[in-house]
């Protein structure tokens, strides 16, 4: 199992391309996120559209889905996408339902065809849970923090976790530090094996590997590493050849 970064950057990184990820297991791949650089950071990682399998959507800013109506309309009008019966292949969309219909809102002018009373499932094979859904026999327990505060209200993100072989990882996606709300998130995190971490506010937006100097604060253990990780992969190495 790998995971590819396609960028690193902020919200507004003008070369470092946003964070978004791809996960491979045996010979699928799960693009994480797909903001508005994903045509160009895909490419720059020698990787296709036809080379995914799904999507996983964290929360609807365009750093993490303003790409989503370029793979909705490539994809649609790919013809690599029609299957030998005539059918179509759609990526699978995984998203938490709360934020699925406010998702195609944002997409649905751009998205027409002409003839189609388009809905988001007309491009996508659309999986919309509340607590967890499986990719690749993989599950993914979707974790919902606290992404920022708009006019009082809390704007949630939702992250991911799931199990390797050689420990837990969890993708936090764009989340605030409030360790007042989280103590037992955080304290729980802090003994996952991998934390790929984005942190809010945009500005200062970093997207490292294993926790940081918050762990510390809040006396847990860490394993500390600031790298950024631009590009790089992490590997799990598994005993399983179908990775
Ligand atoms: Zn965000």
């Amino acid at each position: 199992m790998t995971l590819q970064f396609l960028g690193a950057g902020s919200a507004f990184t003008q070369d470092n391309r946003q964070s978004n990820m791809v996960l491979t297991k045996g010979d699928k791949r799960l693009l994480i996120d797909a903001g508005s650089d994903v045509r160009c950071s895909l490419k720059e990682a020698g990787l296709h559209l036809r080379m995914l399998d799904g999507v996983y959507i964290s929360h609807l800013h365009s750093d993490h889905c303003g790409g989503m109506e370029y793979l909705a309309l490539a994809t649609y009008f790919d013809p690599a996408f029609i299957n030998a019966d005539g059918t179509r292949r759609r990526l699978k969309l995984y998203l938490h339902s709360s934020i699925e219909v406010k998702l195609w809102e944002m997409l649905q002018n751009g998205c027409v065809v002409p003839g189609i009373d388009a809905t988001l499932e007309t491009f996508f094979e659309v999986v919309s849970e509340e607590l967890a859904f499986v990719w690749n026999g993989i599950e993914f327990t979707m974790v919902k923090t606290v992404h920022c505060h708009a006019n009082q209200i809390p704007i949630p993100c939702y992250g991911i976790a799931w199990y390797t072989d050689c420990g837990r990882v969890w993708l936090s996606g764009d989340t605030i530090f409030e360790p007042e709300h989280f103590a037992n998130l955080f304290a729980t995190v802090a003994r996952f094996s991998t934390i790929v971490k984005q942190l809010f506010p945009p500005l200062c937006t970093r997207t490292t590997i294993n926790w940081l100097p918050l762990m510390r604060r809040s006396k847990a253990k860490s394993s500390c590493s600031t790298t950024m990780m631009a590009r790089r992969k992490i590997v799990w190495p598994t005993a399983s050849p179908a990775g």
